[in-house]
């Protein structure tokens, strides 16, 4: 991406210029790379607690092994009362192709920093822009945590010195705020699927996604 060009800030932004600057990142999400990006309204998105207590059960391997994953990420009650003070959000999908990159174990690493780690580029510049534009609360949810999106496996730099090596681009996932992003993309009326690293045909999945979230207003 260029530079950015700085707005000022406005305390009212008229509705007429949110929604063109929300169609913008829309664009912007595609020229990023996504696949398909939609503009919803934040009344949409639901935070269940059970999503965080699949970070547990099963025991996630990258639970407490990066700031942007729980349990240091705001918790479910938390994140609902942030959320009731947005209007809008632009959802993003990446299609993984072959699906066969989130379910075979050798792939794993690589195909997670392919495409989570695209997620993760694309939520981060989106909100970039936003926040640029003068939406100071502009916050963007990524997919799968950073320590493999983007650090490829290797132990968090941020927790072991605090130093991160992707300051500007790491982001929590949509799951670790407790968003229940099946229920959200089967509303959007993306194809979903429940996709393990192991025991999944990948004959049965048509398409594997990755998907992330930016608020803006
Ligand atoms: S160093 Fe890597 S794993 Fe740690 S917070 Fe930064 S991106 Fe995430």
């Amino acid at each position: 991406m260029g530079k950015i060009r700085a707005r000022r800030i406005k305390l009212d932004t008229p509705e007429k210029i949110l929604k063109k600057d929300l169609d913008l990142y829309q664009e912007k999400s595609l020229q990023l790379g996504a696949t398909d990006a939609r503009i919803i309204p934040a009344r949409q998105v639901v935070v269940d607690p059970r999503v965080r207590l699949k970070c547990l059960v099963p025991r996630c391997h990258l639970y407490g092994e990066t700031p942007n994953c729980p349990p240091y990420t705001p918790e479910p009650h938390q994140m609902r009362r942030i959320l009731e003070k947005y209007s809008y959000a632009i959802m993003v999908k990446n299609d993984v192709l072959p699906a066969e990159d989130f379910v075979d174990d050798e792939k794993w690493y690589k195909a997670h920093m392919a495409h989570q780690g695209k997620t993760h580029r694309i939520v981060s510049g989106v909100e970039a822009l936003a926040f640029n534009d003068g939406y100071y609360f502009a916050a963007g949810f990524a997919a799968g945590g950073c320590k493999t999106a983007l650090c490829g496996g290797r132990i968090c730099q941020f927790l072991d010195s605090g130093r991160c090596r992707f300051p500007l681009k790491a982001r929590p996932s949509m799951e670790a705020v407790g968003i229940d992003v099946y229920r959200l993309v089967s509303l959007v009326g993306w194809g979903i699927y429940p996709v393990a690293h192991k025991d999944v045909d990948p004959e049965s999945i048509p398409c594997a996604i990755s998907v992330g979230i930016v608020f803006v207003a």
